[in-house]
C-alpha cells in the first residue's frame, strides 16, 4: 500500500516526522475517495475532538441563533436528509445556524456542522443550501477537517488535549471593550484545491442521491466567483479563505452535474418561507453591523443610536443590547451599560460575550464578588484569556497570590501579544508570594 506521494512537501514530512512521537500515522482508505492515504486520526478521535470543541466554536461563531429556533430545526432537517447518503452515514451528524453575519459554514471532524445567518440570507432555494450542508458533510465524511495542517500542527505540538484559550486583544479593560478577539481551532481550517473539489464532486453525489437538483451546487459556486471579484469581496473573506471559489470550480461542477440526472427539488419557495423571519429582521442585523464599525472608530454616539434603530425593529435580539452595553462602557455610561448587558444575558441565555463583558465592567466598577461570578460564568462557555486574567486580578485584590498564579498560568496558555505581560506578573508574583 503507497502512502506517500512525490508531492509530499517538507513541511508535511516536518510535520509527520514530529507527529510520529505522539501517534503513529497508519496508512488508510479514505471512506469516501477510496484512496489510499496516511491518516493519524482514529474514528474515535475524529467522534470526541468534534464533541468536544463543537460548544465552543459555537460560542465563538456568535453562539446559537437563539430568536428563531425553528430555523436552526429547519437546517438540520436538510442536513439530516443529505448525511442519511454521507458514506458515513453512522457519524453523529450534527447542524447548527450562528448568530453571526459573516457568511461562513464550517464542519468538525466526527460530523458537527455549522451554518452563519450570514450565508444564509445569501442562499436562494434549498438546494443552494443543500449544495452547501453536502460540501460541508463531505468535509467531515472524507476526514478533510481531521486531516487538515491546522490540526496537524496542533497535535504535533501537543496542543490539542490543552483546553483551547482564546486570546484577547489586550488585557486591559479597554481594550476588552474594544472587541474580544477571538481565535479558535476550526476558525481557520483552510482546505487544498483538491479537498475542495473533492467535498463539490461528492457532495453532489449526495445532493442528488437526497432528491435536490445538483445544478444548485453550480449556480452557487457561479454566486461565490462573482461575489469573489464584487465590492462585497470582504464580507466573504473569512469563507473564501476556508473554501476559495474559482472558475476550474464552477467548470468542475458543471461536469459533474452533467453526469448525474438533471432533476430533483430546488424547493425555492419552501426556502423563502423558513427564512421570512430572518429576512425581516435583515435590516436590524445591518444596523447592528454599522454599529459595530462605529464602536471601532470610536463613534459611541451613532453607535448606540444604530443600536437602538436595530432594538426597534427587534427588541428580543440579545446582540443589539450587547453591543450598545458597550458603546455605553466606553462613554462611562456604567449604569446604563450594565442594564442593556443584563438584557443581553437575559435574551442569550448561555451565551458568554455578554457575561464575560458585564464581568469586566463590574470589574471597572469594583464589584470584585459579581465580576468574579461573571468571569466564572463566562469560562465554563468558552475558555477566554481576558477572563482567566481578570480573576487573576481579582485574586490579587483579595491577597490570594497561589490562586493569582493559577490563573495566571491558565491565561499564559493562550499565547498571543500578552505574554511577555503575563510572564512579568507571574515573575512578581514568586518573588511576592509566601511558598
Ligand atoms: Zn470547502
Amino acid at each position: 500500500m503507497k502512502c506517500f506521494s512525490p508531492k509530499t512537501t517538507a513541511l508535511q514530512w516536518i510535520g509527520l516526522s514530529l507527529l510520529s512521537l505522539l501517534i503513529l500515522p497508519a496508512c488508510s482508505v479514505n471512506p469516501v475517495t477510496g484512496k489510499n492515504e496516511l491518516s493519524w486520526v482514529t474514528e474515535d478521535w475524529e467522534r470526541k475532538t468534534g464533541e468536544q470543541y463543537y460548544p465552543v466554536q459555537q460560542q465563538i461563531g456568535g453562539g446559537k441563533y437563539q430568536i428563531d429556533p425553528d430555523l436552526t430545526l429547519y437546517v438540520r432537517s436538510v442536513g439530516k436528509k443529505l448525511a442519511l447518503y454521507s458514506t458515513r452515514s453512522y457519524l453523529p451528524y450534527d447542524f447548527v445556524v450562528l448568530n453571526d453575519s459573516t457568511p461562513n459554514a464550517w464542519a468538525l471532524p466526527g460530523g458537527k456542522i455549522a451554518v452563519h445567518r450570514g450565508l444564509l440570507v445569501e442562499l436562494d432555494d434549498e438546494a443552494e443550501l443543500a449544495a452547501v450542508l453536502a460540501h460541508e458533510i463531505v468535509h467531515a465524511d472524507a476526514r478533510h477537517t481531521a486531516q487538515s495542517q491546522e490540526v496537524g500542527s496542533l497535535l504535533s505540538v501537543g496542543q490539542l488535549a490543552a483546553t483551547v484559550l482564546l486570546s484577547n486583544a489586550g488585557i486591559d479593560s479597554q481594550a476588552a471593550q474594544q472587541g474580544i478577539a477571538y481565535g479558535g481551532l476550526y476558525g481557520q481550517t483552510h482546505y487544498s484545491r483538491s479537498r475542495e473539489l473533492e467535498a463539490d464532486f461528492y457532495g453532489m453525489q449526495y445532493m442528488s442521491k437526497a432528491g435536490y437538483n445538483p445544478r444548485a451546487a453550480v449556480n452557487l459556486q457561479e454566486t461565490f466567483v462573482a461575489l469573489s471579484q464584487g465590492r462585497r469581496s470582504d464580507l466573504f473573506s473569512s469563507l473564501f479563505a476556508s473554501h476559495p471559489p474559482s472558475q476550474a470550480r464552477v467548470a468542475a461542477n458543471q461536469q459533474t452535474a452533467y453526469a448525474l440526472p438533471n432533476r430533483g427539488d430546488r424547493g425555492k419557495a419552501r426556502y423563502q418561507k423558513e427564512i421570512a423571519a430572518l429576512m425581516r429582521r435583515k435590516p436590524a442585523y445591518d444596523y447592528a453591523d454599522e454599529a459595530k464599525k462605529k464602536i471601532a472608530k470610536e463613534d459611541y454616539t451613532q453607535a448606540i443610536l444604530l443600536a437602538d434603530k436595530a432594538i426597534k425593529i427587534e427588541p428580543k435580539e440579545g446582540l443589539f443590547y450587547e453591543i450598545k452595553g458597550i458603546a455605553q462602557s466606553k462613554l462611562n455610561r456604567s449604569s446604563n451599560a450594565l442594564k442593556s448587558f443584563d438584557t443581553a444575558v437575559a435574551l442569550t441565555p448561555g451565551y458568554f460575550a455578554p457575561i464575560l463583558r458585564r464581568g469586566v465592567l463590574r470589574f471597572d466598577l469594583k464589584s470584585y464578588r459579581a465580576a468574579r461570578q461573571d468571569f466564572e460564568a463566562s469560562l465554563k462557555l468558552a475558555p477566554t484569556q481576558i477572563a482567566y486574567v481578570k480573576l487573576g486580578e481579582i485574586a490579587e485584590e483579595k491577597n490570594n497570590c497561589g490562586a493569582a498564579m493559577q490563573y495566571y498560568q491558565q491565561a499564559a496558555k493562550a499565547g498571543g501579544k500578552n505574554q511577555q505581560q503575563l510572564k512579568q506578573k507571574l515573575l512578581a508574583l514568586q518573588t511576592t508570594c509566601q511558598p
